[in-house]
């Protein structure tokens, strides 16, 4: 079967569920139409295949983060974001008001402590031109879903406050709330997301503008982390069943990213317990058996 004609078939079989709930606790995406379903794939030549509801635009969410802690690095170097934010995952909600005993740092950069810390390390200019090269096009925010979650945010405004009491940022915690939520908020579509995950895949080249837009290590961090802290407190359970790095959003959104083979994205709003896209899973669950993706498969 030609390619486009297999992920045709594929939403197909995973579009019958119409489990799990929006996540309400941002009032613009209670209001999301919870029925859309897309996927997308981007090979590392940069050719991009995309099906179902492809238009649909969301934003991006938590999937920014594995970008953002790339551009950090990038910056910073890995020593110095390594002392900020550590890579263990935390087994706690994304969402936890918790910091690493000894340490002192955010687990990880997946968890909102950590991504908060690693938009501090960076500027909402750098954000916007970043992702953009990430996914070879401009990249913009919604306003609403911004002003919305701020309006919501007292959960991130508490994570904030105990990062700057700790002494893990400097900043103004409602400035760093604002500019994390913000990097939330940029609007992006499966061919978008399937290009960004693709970057890190090729080694942080884009594969369709053949930009480097990361050095090669960079990708290699972002997708460890992705692999132990991508998704929620499902990345076990992720990494046996499917078995590649990945991100999911709370707008419903899904990345993965298989190391020099190609980047993948699905959309569906509606969400399991943990926070990951219930027609999401299946597709990915599906693809990875299909093609045997599991990255520790053997030969
Ligand atoms: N902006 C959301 C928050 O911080 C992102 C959540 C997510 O996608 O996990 O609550």
């Amino acid at each position: 079967t030609p390619l486009p004609d297999y992920l045709t078939e594929v939403l197909d079989t995973c579009g019958g569920d119409d489990g799990g709930e929006l996540a309400a606790y941002i009032p613009e995406l209670a209001e999301a139409d919870p029925d859309r379903l897309a996927l997308a794939l981007c090979m590392l030549d940069g050719v991009v295949y995309a099906v179902g509801d492809t238009d649909a635009r969301f934003s991006i969410q938590s999937i920014s983060k594995p970008f953002a802690y790339a551009l950090a690095l990038a910056d910073h170097g890995l020593d110095a974001v390594v002392e900020k934010v550590g890579v263990e995952p935390s087994g706690e909600a994304f969402n936890e008001i918790s910091l690493e005993v000894g340490s002192g740092r955010p687990f990880n950069p997946m968890i909102n402590a950590g991504a908060i810390t690693v938009h501090s390390l960076l500027d909402d200019e750098r954000v916007r031109a970043g992702f953009s090269a990430f996914a070879g096009r401009d990249l913009e925010v919604d306003e609403e879903i911004l002003g919305s979650e701020l309006e919501t945010a007292d959960r991130n405004y508490a994570i904030a406050y105990m990062l700057r009491n700790h002494g893990v940022i400097d900043a103004d915690p409602r400035a760093a709330v604002a500019g994390y939520v913000r990097q939330c908020s940029y609007l992006v579509g499966v061919e978008d997301l399937a290009v960004m995950a693709a970057t890190l895949a090729n080694g942080g080249v884009q594969p369709v503008t053949g930009e480097r837009v990361v050095e090669r290590w960079v990708a290699r961090q972002a997708l460890s982390v992705m692999t132990t802290c991508g998704m929620y407190d499902a990345a076990g359970d992720w990494f046996t069943s499917v078995g590649i790095p990945a991100k999911s959003g709370v707008s419903g959104g899904l990345i993965g990213a298989l190391p020099g083979k190609g980047g993948f994205s699905a959309f569906s709003p509606r969400l399991d317990g943990h926070g990951n896209s219930v027609r999401g899973v299946q597709v990915f669950e599906r693809l990875s058996s299909d093609m045997g993706m599991h990255v520790l498969e053997t030969p």
